[in-house]
Order: C-alpha cells, then structure tokens, then sequence
C-alpha cells in the first residue's frame, strides 16, 4: 500500500461533481502539486484529504490506515490557505504555539517549540507582535511556522504564494523548500502556476475538469523534443 492513495474520490456540489474518480499515490517526502486552471477541482481535492469535506465516493489510506472516519485534527496534516488566517487577537508566538495548545502541550514547552519555529522562517523575535503588524510574506511565514510546528506528516499547501509579489514569492519558494528538506514532510502543494508546480515538486499532476489528467515529473511534462 502507497503512503497516501487517494481512491476513487468523487465530490459533488449541488449535482455538479468538482472532483470525479480522482486516484493518486503519493510517497513519503516528496513533492507534489496539483496543477491546474482555477475551478478544476483542486483545492476540493485538497479539502478532501484535509477531512474538511467528505467524499461522496472513494476513500483516502494514510500509512495503509482508511480516513474515512478520522477527524481533520487527527490526520496528521497541516493546511495552509492562500491568507493564513492568522488569530488576529492572538499574539504571533501564540499564534505558532496554538496547535501545541490543542495538544495538552505544557506552556513552558509550547514557547519553546514556536521560539525555534519562528528562528526556522527567520521571525527570530516576533513572538509578541501582533499578526496586524506583519506584511503578507511575513504572515505566511506564520502560517508555514504554525502548521509545520505540530510536526505533521503532510503539509498541505492551498496557494500558498499566490498573493505576494514576485520577488517575496521566489523566497518563500526557497523557505518552503528548505523546511520541506529539514523535517522529511510530504508535500502537496496547489498552484494554478505552471513555473511554480514545477520548482516546487518531485511530480506535478495535472488537472482539468475535476479529472486528474497525467502524473509525472517537471522534465517528463515539459521537456520539449
Ligand atoms: P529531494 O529532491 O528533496 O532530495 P528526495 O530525492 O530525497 O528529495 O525524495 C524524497 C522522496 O520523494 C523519495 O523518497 C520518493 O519517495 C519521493 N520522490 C522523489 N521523486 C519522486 C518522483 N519523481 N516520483 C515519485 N516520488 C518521488
Ligand atoms: P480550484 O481549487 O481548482 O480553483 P475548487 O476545488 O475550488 O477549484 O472548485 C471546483 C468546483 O467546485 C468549482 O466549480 C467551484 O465553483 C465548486 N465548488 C467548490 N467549493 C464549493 C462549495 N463549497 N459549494 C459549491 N460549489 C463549490
């Protein structure tokens, strides 16, 4: 049994389906990104293994072990949306901290673990800001921080970048990159970049339609005879 394997997943949105007899097996560590056009399915897919929604059909095996029954905080995944919905009353370092919290971590423990996450997105010393006072590249930064602090065996990355500008985007690629690497997490990144899916992933797999189309690596899909 793969790692992961999405089996014949189907979702269906008031009789439109936005994901049909979806199949996919992912490793353990590697890179994958969904790519596609906007409205092909892709972060319904991504929901799906989140446990955010419940397929109509199929099911998902992590580490051969059916999700069907297991809540979105039990799954080991750690979702990141395109604004990282930081707790906009809640300090930076709580912020981080806030899965260890969920977690019966001890508090002592929990400031330590986010002090050394921010040090890893390079946010030494903002644990007591506020969230208002980040600029967007920081606070995705956070985002990465609070999701990769649980330790989570997928991260699951739903446009992660789409909102900062080119420059800040080409860092956050290298940052996810580099934490990806140190801590062995898989990640399944969405995109509807095509330069971005290829930077980031081992394998892209293409979608359309709520169909996934081809599944293979940057050179296998893009190299031109
Ligand atoms: P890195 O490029 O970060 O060094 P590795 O080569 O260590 O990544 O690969 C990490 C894991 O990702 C591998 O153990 C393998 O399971 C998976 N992987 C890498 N490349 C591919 C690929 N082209 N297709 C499927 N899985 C892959
Ligand atoms: P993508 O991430 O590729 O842009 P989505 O998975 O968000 O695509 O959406 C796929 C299709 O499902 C779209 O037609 C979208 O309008 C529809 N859809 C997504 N979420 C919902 C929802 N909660 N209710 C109704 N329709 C939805």
């Amino acid at each position: 049994m793969p790692y992961l394997s999405l089996q014949n997943l189907t979702k269906t949105f008031h009789g439109t389906p936005a994901v049909r007899e979806l199949w996919l097996d992912v490793n353990p560590g590697e890179r994958i990104s969904l790519l596609g056009p906007s409205g092909c399915g892709k972060s319904t897919t991504l929901q799906l293994m989140a446990g955010i929604l419940q397929p109509d059909q199929g099911d998902i095996f992590l580490e051969a072990r059916s999700l069907r029954r297991v809540p979105p905080e039990k799954r080991g995944m750690a979702l990141v949306l395109q604004k990282g919905m930081l707790f906009p009353h809640l300090s930076v370092g709580e912020n981080v901290a806030f899965g260890l919290k969920m977690r019966g971590v001890s508090r002592v423990e929990q400031a330590e673990r986010a002090i050394a996450m921010l040090d890893q997105v390079q946010l030494s010393g903002f644990e007591n800001r506020s969230p208002s006072e980040l600029s967007g590249g920081q606070a995705q930064r956070v985002a990465v921080a609070r999701s990769l602090v649980i330790q989570p065996k997928l991260l699951l990355l739903d446009e992660p970048l789409s909102a900062l500008d080119a420059s800040l985007r080409s860092d956050m690629q290298e940052l996810i990159l580099r934490l990806q690497d140190e801590t062995g997490v898989t990640l399944i990144i969405v995109t509807h970049d095509q330069s971005e899916a290829i930077v980031m992933s081992h394998r892209v797999a293409l979608m359309f339609d709520g169909c996934l189309r081809q599944v293979d690596t940057p050179e296998a899909l893009y190299q031109h005879p």
